[in-house]
Formats: C-alpha cells, structure tokens, sequence
C-alpha cells in the first residue's frame, strides 16, 4: 500500500478507548509509543510546539542506535511529562492524524501515559491539589479566609517556602482569590423577548468557570452586561462542578467521569431547551465541546452540551451574522496585542474573538496566535516553570514590541503570564491587561 504524506481530507478524531483495559497496560502503552515516536522522528514537524518534542529528539539523537529503538522506555515518561495536553499537534500540524491510516493522535498518547502514572499512584499531591480548582477555590473564597490566602499567596517569603515544600514556583505570578465569587454576586436577568437567529439561539445559560467564579468574577460581569446589551436573556446553569479539564491534564479519568456526572445533568436540559451555553475560560469550552464527547462518545446528553457550548466570541459573531447583535461602539481602544491561547485555536471556530475587535473602530490589533506557555496548572510547577517562560517569551516579545494600549487574551491565566513575561523582560507596562470581554464592555461604553 502507498502511504501518502498528508491527509487529503478533513481530520476525524477516535474516541479515547480508556475504559479498555489495555489502555492502562503499560507494555501496550511502550508499543504504540514506540510506533508514533518512530513516526515523529522521522517527521520532526513539531520541533519548536512544546518541550515534548525537543526531549523525545534529545533522547532520539543521543541513543546509542540514534533512532528511537535506542531509547530505554522508562525514559518515554520524560516526554509524556513535557506534554500539557495543548492539542495543537494534533489539530495544527500533524499531517498523520485520522483519517490518515497512521493514526497519530500524539495528544491522546500522553494523555494514557499521564492516566497509567495517575493509576500507579505516581502523582504528587501538589499535583492533586493544583488541579482540585473547585475545591481550593470554595475553600479559598470563604470571606476569612480569602484575605489571608491572598496575602500569603503575595508573601515572597511565604513563596519561597511553599516552592521549597509543595513544588509551586515562587517566582510565578499566581492570580488572587475574589472576595464575591461569581455565581453569588450575578445579577438576575432582565427578560427579552428571545430572538432565536440561524445560526445561534437566542437565550444563554452561562457555565461560570472555576476561574471566573472564584478569581476573576470580574470577566463574568463583563459578560453578563454584553449580553444585557445585546438583549439576550440569560440564566446561571443551576448548579456546577469544575469541568474536568485540570483532572483530565493529570490523567485521572475517574475524577473526569465524576464531574461530567455532576455537570452534565445541569446542562443538558438547558441545551435540549434551545440555550446556547457560554463559558469565558476557553479550556473549559474545550473540554465540553471536544474531551467529553470523545471520553464519553456514548452519552447522548454529552453530545448535546456539546452541540450547544459556544466561545463568547463565536457566540457574538454568530448573533452578528444573524442581523441580530449591534455594533456600535462609542469607545475606541487603540493598539490591542491580542493572543490566541492554543485551547480557543484547537476549537476550530477561527480568529472569532480578532474579528469582534475589529469591529471597533479606531483600533488596531496585533494577533499573536502561539502558546504564552502557562498551559493550565503546569506553568506554575517548580520543574516546569523556567521552561513556560521559555516557551512564552517569543509570544510576550511580539505582544510587547506593537507597544500596544490593551493586551488580552481569551484565556484570562495565559494573559496573566504574558503580563507577567513582558513585566519581567524589561517592558515598560504601559499597557494595560484586560480580558477581551473587559475591551469589548469598554468599547460598548458599558460600566
Ligand atoms: S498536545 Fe501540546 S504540549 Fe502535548 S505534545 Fe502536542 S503540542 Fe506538545
Ligand atoms: S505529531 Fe505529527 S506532525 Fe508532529 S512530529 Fe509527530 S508525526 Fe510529525
């Protein structure tokens, strides 16, 4: 059989097999490694995406047969260590992706390596408290404790002791706790009359975020006044668990299970209703829109949240394409550096959130569209940390030469690195950070 290079059709994407027990055998694990790294090896298209690439060449070019049967498997996990489960191999590089007969899904790879070490007991409990957002978030959000978490979350010393001691960098900015969360400080809903489009509903149920919800309320809000604006209805999703996409990025699949179980019920009758359901965390999109299905591709109630979670952006320019969203500013914003996180990229939806910007006028934005390097909870590790900024700087070099007014990006953390990356590089700060939420609020003259 000829095997083309390239596909020359449109990428399909199996489900995850992980309740097949030989998902987590690891001698099986070894042998589809070693048939993608061969893959990989010979292609080396992703050189430059993450550290998952550089350290499987290292380990390639310095083995004793300079190929990747020359490398000793244990040291396989030093490459599913790298990965932070981006996709954007997957979904913006790989020529060799389903359904090309190679069947190369390096993402979901590492993603069993990372469930197979989770099984194995081999996760350390920062690990696990790093990726438990919902937990330490209602605990950290409590009115006496919030002060205290944020003032020893700014305590240099207190840093230092808890990189020395929990494997946190110190040097990484972390983002304070809110004093009013989110969902406890919505307001209600004005009631419009809905007007469904063709191409987005007209109502919104809005998935808050473990983020929003308990450190940056402030981005919901914006939301919330967007969609008043825009006279759409909206309604908090009744109750909500974490989405699962920290617990996923550490391989344990059952505590993913756990929360689907416990969200999904919300959501569904709300997307079976007509809602358009709205996350401002594009990770959390991500993980409705495409994990989910392919964890649970047998869950009919899956496919439909699925099917109904929008990107706010997306959300936006569907309504405006429909005839049924304004677009008249009464603020221009300037220069905007703009960055596209790789978890809005892999959405497939295209520059939704660019295109919105562009509407205002008298504002200029600088799209950067690469990884800032945060990538969920791994940024912020003691091991990890030096390699994030490393990764992000030509991402905080582009955002900061355009001198810009505004930098944003739909990923409020990734934003928050980039400040972080430009403010440490030497740049002056003169920008300011908001999320573009926040600049399309201001740009509607909303307070
Ligand atoms: S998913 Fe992202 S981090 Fe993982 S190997 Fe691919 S590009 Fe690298
Ligand atoms: S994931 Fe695909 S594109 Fe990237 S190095 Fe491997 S084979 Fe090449």
């Amino acid at each position: 059989m000829t095997v083309r290079e390239g596909n020359l059709q449109a990428p399909t994407r199996h489900p995850v097999d992980w309740r097949n027990p030989e998902f987590h055998d690891e001698a099986a694990l070894y042998k589809e490694q070693e048939r993608v790294f061969d893959i990989c090896h010979g292609c080396r298209r992703c050189l430059s995406l993450c550290g998952a690439f550089p350290t499987l060449f290292d380990l390639v070019d310095a083995s004793s047969t300079m190929e990747v049967d020359g490398v000793a498997k244990e040291d396989y996990w030093k490459v599913v260590d790298q990965c932070y489960l981006c996709d954007v191999c997957y979904m913006t590089k790989c020529p060799y992706v389903p359904p090309h007969p190679w069947n190369v899904d390096f993402p979901h790879l590492m993603l069993r390596g990372k469930a197979i070490k989770f099984r194995k007991g081999e996760v350390s409990m920062r690990d696990r408290l790093l990726t438990s957002t919902d937990a330490v978030g209602k605990l950290a959000t409590i009115p006496v404790v919030v002060k205290a978490v944020n003032k020893a979350t700014a305590s240099p010393a207190m840093r230092r002791m808890m990189d020395r001691v929990v494997g946190v960098a110190a040097d990484a900015w972390l983002p304070p706790y809110a004093e009013r969360r989110f969902r406890a400080s919505a307001p209600a809903s004005l009631q419009w009359p809905v007007r469904d489009g063709s191409r987005a509903p007209g109502k919104v149920a809005i998935f808050a975020t473990c983020y929003v919800n308990y450190n940056e309320p402030g981005i919901g809000h914006d939301l919330l006044k967007l969609l008043a604006h825009a006279q759409v209805s909206y309604t908090l999703v009744a109750s909500e668990a974490c989405c699962g996409m920290p617990k996923l990025e550490l391989g344990d699949l059952a505590t993913v299970e756990a929360l689907k179980n416990r969200n999904i019920p919300a959501l569904a009758p709300l997307a079976k209703a007509g809602y358009a359901i709205l996350t401002a965390v594009p990770s959390c999109t991500l993980m409705f829109k495409q994990e989910l299905p392919l964890l649970f591709p047998e869950d009919a109630d899956v496919k439909a949240v699925a099917d109904a979670m929008f990107d706010p952006f997306e959300y936006f320019v569907a309504r405006e394409r429909d005839g049924l969203l304004d677009r008249t500013f009464k603020r221009a914003l300037g220069k905007v550096s703009y960055h596209i996180p790789c978890h809005s990229r892999v959405q497939n939806v295209g520059q939704k959130t660019r295109e919105v910007l562009e509407w205002i006028p008298d504002t200029t934005v600088n799209t950067v569209e690469r990884c800032a390097g945060h990538d969920g909870t791994w940024g912020v590790k003691r091991e990890f940390f030096a390699d994030s900024m490393r990764i992000g700087k030509p991402v905080f070099k582009r955002m900061e030469e355009f001198e810009p007014d505004y930098i944003s990006s739909d990923c409020p953390i990734a934003g928050r690195r980039i400040e972080q990356g430009i403010v440490q590089g030497g740049g002056e700060r003169r920008a300011v950070k908001a999320h573009p939420l926040t600049l399309l609020r201001i740009a509607y003259g909303l307070d």
